[in-house]
């Protein structure tokens, strides 16, 4: 599934591509109803929460006022969206296209894709944890769930309600840079390594959204070769210490660690 780099990044792109523009928009496979709504009007910004992407078009009636109508898309863990040449016919499984003048990109496969309204996005943005990607240097709402909670760091970490945008992938980097073991409970982590992860959350999130990848290893760059951009996720050896990574289940999603690097001392702490 796509980590938040991606809808960060998609954000972005969409945005330099169509903001300010009129756009034709459509939906060749129908399953997206809301087509008439949307079509010929000026796309303001898209922006993301975590693994949400919210695309705000500038939606005018007849003999009314100006109104901000807002598209919600979740990727989930098929959907793709991607920039098209512009003379692609579209196949019947595109669920969204938005065409400029000059760009096309297109939606297909996600798990929802439909308007909502401001109360919806308020509930939808409540039911959300902090994003590190947002502009906050450190998050008291995140440090109060961790530091309240018996449930292990990689199914804290996993935890969209506290950490949004936070997927698989990160969640093994996060934990094998800081030397935290998986199954280590939110209530034995110390304040100050809970704001060191913030920290790094945040940057390798950034790093994620420049490369366009996820990138942990320093030195590594978009380019690197795919084994070479990670120190634990689906990696055979410790980049560190060269020991076997072991591979568990947790939360239900198939963990990565190094015994060495991430010692389980503190896991029986609660
Ligand atoms: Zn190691």
């Amino acid at each position: 599934m796509p980590e938040g780099h991606t809808i960060y990044r998609l954000a972005l792109d969409l945005t330099r591509d169509f903001a300010d523009q009129s756009l034709k928009v459509s939906s060749p496979q129908g399953r997206f109803t809301s087509v008439d709504v949307l079509d010929g009007q000026t796309l303001k910004r898209a922006h993301a929460i975590g693994k949400h992407l919210f695309i705000e078009f500038e939606t005018v009636e007849k003999n009314a006022q100006p109104a901000i109508t807002c598209v919600h898309i979740h990727l989930g863990l098929f959907g793709k969206f991607k920039k098209m040449p512009k003379e692609r016919e579209p196949s019947s499984s595109v669920r969204l296209r938005l065409d400029s003048e000059d760009s096309c990109w297109q939606l297909t496969g996600p798990t929802a894709c439909a308007l909502i309204n401001a109360d919806e996005f308020k509930a939808l943005q409540e039911r959300l944890g902090a994003d590190p990607l947002s502009a906050a240097p450190r998050s008291p709402r995140a440090w109060a769930k961790v530091h309240a909670s018996k449930r292990s760091m990689g199914a804290l970490l996993l935890d969209q309600s506290i950490f949004a945008g936070i997927g698989n992938v990160y969640r093994a980097e996060i934990l094998f840079l800081l030397g935290i073991h998986p199954e280590m409970p939110g209530n034995a982590l110390a304040k100050p390594l809970f704001e060191k992860l913030w920290k790094l959350s945040r940057t390798l999130l950034l790093r994620g959204v420049e490369a366009n990848r996820i990138v942990t290893v320093d030195g590594a760059t978009g380019r690197t070769r795919k084994n070479g951009t990670l120190h634990a996720y689906k990696q055979r050896y410790c980049r560190v210490c060269t020991v076997p990574i072991v591979k568990t289940t947790n939360a239900m999603r198939t963990m990565y660690h190094c015994p060495t690097c991430q010692p389980d001392r503190q896991t029986k702490r609660a």
